[in-house]
């Protein structure tokens, strides 16, 4: 079969969180298994397309008016699209936005950049079976394909999907902006793209594409609830028969603990020796006393209101008087920033605070630590509680989203892979991570669990089955 996937975020391309890994892995994953794939997204302006093997080719795609350059690799059947456009994109240091602020004319730049990846199958002789979007950057291609490729031979008989990563970045404009972005205004009603009066770039995508998906079982139902639904539950229950959870996966040869070229050291299951010499490693990276006995805790991530800093933050008078180290990496808002490396400055033998975006040391510490915290608000899928688990670093969760389904909860004997707490308090967290304390004093029991963890298979195979069962139906039908 033949797919379309577009993504404002592609690894190693360019990258801000798990929608970057899933454009990388899910289409790998496709053509591993017999579909061939084009997959576009935006040269923004820190990507050397050709140190990354692109050249440009010699048609350029023409969208409203603008003609753009489209740099291209193939590899096999999996093709890559950068598609260019000085201003939106060239220009641009960031993704969304720069220091905190996004950039005001994201709408434009994503109208046109689902423009342009809609030109590319005409342009390049693909004829997709399926144009496959993902999140509110490319929700609005779901309607573009219907309304303005009715008749293109490459896409007229195109299905699409849209998944949703994060319902909580809908692309919310201003009204006004619809003429601009050249969309009618029979568009803007409560079946189109308005909510609340505002314009929604994501309702696009979930009103109009043939299929709905999301990255969990669990996300896809708290999704249609009003707790979970961001507002949007009363239209996801609506669509409810289109939408799916797909559990993501993970690229298991990038993340694989016995080979990962940002370590010092290597392990698996049956040689775990490895890990010591990594947490020995990361403590004197980090400027941490290099102590074997002491449990290390580790939190990689967006420091973002989903993600439960707030319960770290008023946990932390309590975890820094314990015999214990925690490592944090991550950027976000700038008060947890800041607050963090606050912290840090007082309780410096015992937290190391990095801000900044650092892909050798987030593999470094998944290596390194001895439990992972996760303690999100809400989680679509999650990616770094799987990263743990294969890598041994056992994981404490809070029961929500993908992380409901993918951890499961210490037993007090035998089973399970990590440490789950329900309510979103601090004394929660807190009695989850002194669970882990305790069993980690049990080397056994400890090596146990950290094996049932790395055991598990969460390779991007089963997954990008589910995907395929999805796009046959849709083309079949
Ligand atoms: P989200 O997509 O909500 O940010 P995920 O857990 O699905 O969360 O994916 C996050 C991805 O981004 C992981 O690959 C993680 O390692 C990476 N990541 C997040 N913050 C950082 C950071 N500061 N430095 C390096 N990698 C990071």
């Amino acid at each position: 079969m033949e797919l379309l996937f577009a993504a404002s975020e592609v690894a190693p391309f360019s990258k801000s969180g798990g929608l970057g890994d899933v454009a990388e892995a899910l289409p790998a994953a496709l053509v591993a298994a017999g579909d061939a794939v084009a997959v576009v997204s935006p040269r923004y302006g820190f990507i050397d397309a050709a140190w990354h093997g692109f050249t440009p080719c010699e048609r350029a795609v023409r969208a409203r008016g603008d003609a753009t350059t489209v740099w291209s690799r193939r590899r096999g059947r999996l093709t890559h699209y950068l598609v260019e456009h000085d201003r939106f994109f060239g220009s641009r240091r960031g993704l969304y936005g720069e220091h905190g602020h996004e950039y005001g004319d994201n709408a434009e730049r994503y109208a046109w950049f689902c423009r342009a990846a809609l030109e590319v199958p005409a342009a390049f002789g693909h004829r997709p079976a399926v144009v496959h979007l993902n999140d509110w950057p490319t929700a609005l291609a779901a309607w573009l394909l219907r309304h303005e490729h009715a008749t293109d031979p490459a896409l007229a008989r195109a299905r699409s999907v849209f998944t949703i990563h994060n319902l909580s970045y809908q692309g919310s404009f201003s009204k006004e902006l619809m003429p601009a972005l050249g969309l009618p205004w029979e568009l803007f009603g409560p079946d189109g793209v308005e909510f609340h009066g505002r314009l929604n770039l994501m309702k696009a995508g979930l009103a109009y594409a043939d299929a709905i998906t999301t990255v969990s079982p669990t996300y896809a139902r708290e999704i249609t609830t009003p707790e979970g639904g961001a507002g949007l539950d009363g239209l996801l229950r609506a669509r409810a028969g289109q939408l799916t959870g797909i559990l993501n996966g993970i690229d298991a040869s990038a993340w694989d603990p016995s080979s990962d070229p940002h370590l010092t050291a290597h392990f698996d299951t049956h040689h775990l020796a490895g890990k010591a010499a990594c947490k020995r490693s990361l403590q004197e990276e980090l400027g941490l006393p290099e102590r074997a006995d002491l449990p290390l805790l580790a939190l990689v991530g967006r420091l973002a209101d989903q993600k439960g800093i707030d319960l770290v933050l008023a946990a932390l008078p309590e975890l820094t008087r314990r015999d214990l180290q925690l490592a944090v990496l991550g950027s976000g808002r700038r008060d947890w920033e800041e607050a963090l490396q606050q912290a840090a400055r007082h309780h410096g033998s015992r937290l190391a605070v990095r801000i900044g975006f650092d892909e050798g040391l987030a593999h470094r510490i998944e290596a390194g630590a001895d439990l992972f915290l996760m303690p999100s608000r809400f989680e679509p899928c999650g990616l770094n509680q799987l990263y743990s688990l294969r890598y041994g670093t056992v994981p404490v969760v809070r029961r929500v989203g993908g992380l409901a389904d993918t951890v499961e909860d210490f037993d007090g004997w035998r089973n399970g892979t990590g440490f789950v707490f329900t309510d979103y308090e601090p004394r929660a967290l807190l009695t989850a991570v002194r669970r882990g304390l305790e069993l980690y004093r049990d080397k056994r029991a400890w090596h146990a669990m950290m094996r049932r963890g790395m055991a598990l298979d969460h390779s991007w195979a089963r997954s990008a089955e589910r995907y395929r069962e999805l796009y046959r139906g849709l083309t079949e039908r």
